[in-house]
């Protein structure tokens, strides 16, 4: 198989970094599948790829459902192949002081950001195995190393995600796949969009490099990294955050 017709599956591709991502491996030539919770997000993704001339398609799916991701990866192999290209995207917080969260805040963000995590991987193992090549990158946070109050739950599921990339890493490492995470600081998406303005501007105060980061240069890291150029690189976990944890 030729570099330029691989085929790569972003979760979570409707907004913010996922459809940077997309953006990013559809540039470099790859078929791209990017996924949304909902059909008319699906149609999104579909239209904004044909916008932007990347052969691929947006497709409805719930990383939290193993049938639904069963019925994507069905429907990706049958028209365009299995995907060897895996970004772990999707992602939710559920902020709340420990002393007040609720164990659904717990249980939803472990189950969408960690739990997932090891059913995509799972799924897309078995047609990476076959091909004799794989890239698994999934997507971090600066919190998993730094924590961050009200987000135990978040930290927890993004720590655990690095640990999983890790153990894969070695697990996989025969048959030329390579497992490893990008971790960034705070990104201008709809999820910082939700912070207080106070808080803005004390994050801002922590930033060396003083402002958030752009969606594309998260994209360009996994770009690099999903590339043929990264393949002694697995294991790691690249951070890009504007020098927020040196
Ligand atoms: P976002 O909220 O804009 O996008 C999240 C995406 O995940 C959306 O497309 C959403 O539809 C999808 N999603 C949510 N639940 C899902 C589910 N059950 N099944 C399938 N898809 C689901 O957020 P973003 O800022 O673009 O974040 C993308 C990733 O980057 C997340 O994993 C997030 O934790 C991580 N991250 C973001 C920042 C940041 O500052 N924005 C920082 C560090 C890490």
């Amino acid at each position: 198989m030729t570099q330029e017709r691989r085929v790569a599956l972003v979760t979570g591709a409707s907004r913010g970094i996922g459809q940077a991502v997309a953006h990013e491996l559809g540039r470099q030539g790859r078929i791209v599948i990017g996924t949304a919770t909902s059909e008319s997000g699906a149609e999104k993704i579909d239209a904004d790829l044909k916008q932007n001339g990347i052969e691929g398609a947006g497709l409805c799916l719930n990383v939290t459902d193993q049938a639904s991701i069963d019925d994507v990866l069905k429907t990706i192999a049958e028209r365009f192949g299995a995907p060897t290209i895996l970004v772990n995207n999707a992602g939710i917080t559920r902020d709340n002081l420990l002393m007040r969260m609720k164990e659904d805040e717990w249980d939803s963000v472990m189950d969408t950001n960690l739990k997932s995590v090891y059913r995509v991987s799972k799924a897309c193992l078995r047609g990476m195995t076959k091909a004799r090549f794989g890239r698994i990158v999934s997507i971090s946070s600066v919190v998993a190393t730094m924590g961050n109050m009200g987000q135990t739950n978040y930290a927890a599921a993004k720590a655990g995600m690095e640990g999983f990339s890790r153990a894969l890493a070695r697990e996989v490492s025969s048959r030329a796949i390579t497992v490893n995470s990008v971790a960034p600081g705070f990104i201008a998406t709809d999820m910082t969009e939700a912070l207080p303005e106070a808080q803005h501007e004390m994050l801002l105060k922590q930033i060396p490099l003083a402002r958030l980061g752009a969606p594309e240069e998260i994209a360009a890291a996994v770009g690099f990294l999903t590339s043929d150029a990264a393949g002694y690189i697995t294991g790691e976990t690249l951070h890009v955050n504007g020098g927020m944890n040196m």
